[in-house]
């Protein structure tokens, strides 16, 4: 069990899991028949008389379990027709959620960084003041917005507050606080003294997401570093420990991993 509880066999391979329901399932006697697609559970005075196949083929029963999965994912097959049957059988069905789902924010410039990925970052999700969600580890930006695993986990207490704005905030150099953050900044200029701002930043953060941080920063980018105020400064170092994003979705159901 890893963290998140995301539960995974020890080999790795998902064709462990299902040699152990087929053995579990040879062991007692079930009849297995594969690609046979359920089209409706039949009923008779109001109690279920059978299961009719997509062939046409019809199994008698007196009772189903409906084991047909969520709605995500319908290349697995699990494309939703739990619900219907399970609301024709009387079942109350509630408003299905995507989640473990990527996440589109709002801001435009998000683009510029697609197929970057962060290692070893915190975020923190808010909606309004009120903290809803917090993880440490890797994300990842796309052409829509953010995924990867603290993304992914962390949508799940997302969709409860969407489509209404929730802030996903990042803190870029976690190991730092504030002060230790500023020193190291300070030195670095100190050593980079008449370098221009835009040219200052190769040691803190990766390449693509420099640009992003200097037009965020409002800093000159073409200012000599010895010339940036200590406000400035601290802006900067605000900025690196709070990148924020604003949450304003989540990609389709197809791409969740859950529903
Ligand atoms: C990309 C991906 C990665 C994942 N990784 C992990 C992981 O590492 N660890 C983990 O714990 N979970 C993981 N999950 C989640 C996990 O796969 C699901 O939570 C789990 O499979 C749900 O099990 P289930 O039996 O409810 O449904 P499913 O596994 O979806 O099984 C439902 C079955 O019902 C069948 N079916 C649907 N409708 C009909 C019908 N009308 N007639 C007949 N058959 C029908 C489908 O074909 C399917 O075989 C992952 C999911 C995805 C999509």
């Amino acid at each position: 069990v890893e963290r998140g509880g995301r539960v995974f066999p020890e080999s790795d391979k998902s064709s462990d899991i299902i040699r152990c329901f087929e053995k579990y399932l040879n062991e007692n006697n079930v009849d297995i028949m594969l690609n046979k697609e359920v089209a409706e559970i039949q009923k008779e005075n109001e109690k279920i008389s059978g299961v009719k196949l997509k062939d046409g083929l019809k199994i008698k029963c007196d009772s189903v379990i409906i084991a047909t999965g969520g709605m995500s994912y319908p290349l697995t097959g699990s494309t939703g027709d739990g619900y219907k049957f399970a609301k024709l059988m009387g079942h109350t069905i509630k408003d299905i959620k995507p989640s473990l789902v990527p996440l589109v924010v709002k801001e435009d410039w998000v683009k510029e960084l697609m197929g970057l990925s962060l290692k070893n970052v915190s975020v923190t999700m808010k909606y309004k003041d009120k903290v809803i969600y917090k993880d440490f580890g890797e994300m990842l930006f796309t052409h829509f917005g953010i995924s990867g695993p603290i993304v992914l986990s962390g949508s799940r207490s997302a969709v409860d507050y969407l489509p209404n704005e929730v802030e996903f905030i990042i803190d870029l150099k976690p190991a730092l606080n504030f002060n230790e953050l500023d020193r190291r900044v300070l030195r670095d200029f100190g050593n980079l003294k008449n370098k221009q701002f835009k040219n200052s930043l190769n040691e803190l953060l990766p390449q693509k997401l420099i640009p992003v941080i200097i037009n965020l920063s409002e800093i000159n980018p073409e200012k000599r570093v010895n010339e940036i105020t200590k406000d400035e400064r601290h802006k900067l170092v605000n900025l690196l420990k709070n990148f924020k994003l604003t949450v304003v979705g989540t990609r389709p159901i197809d791409e969740a991993i859950i529903t």
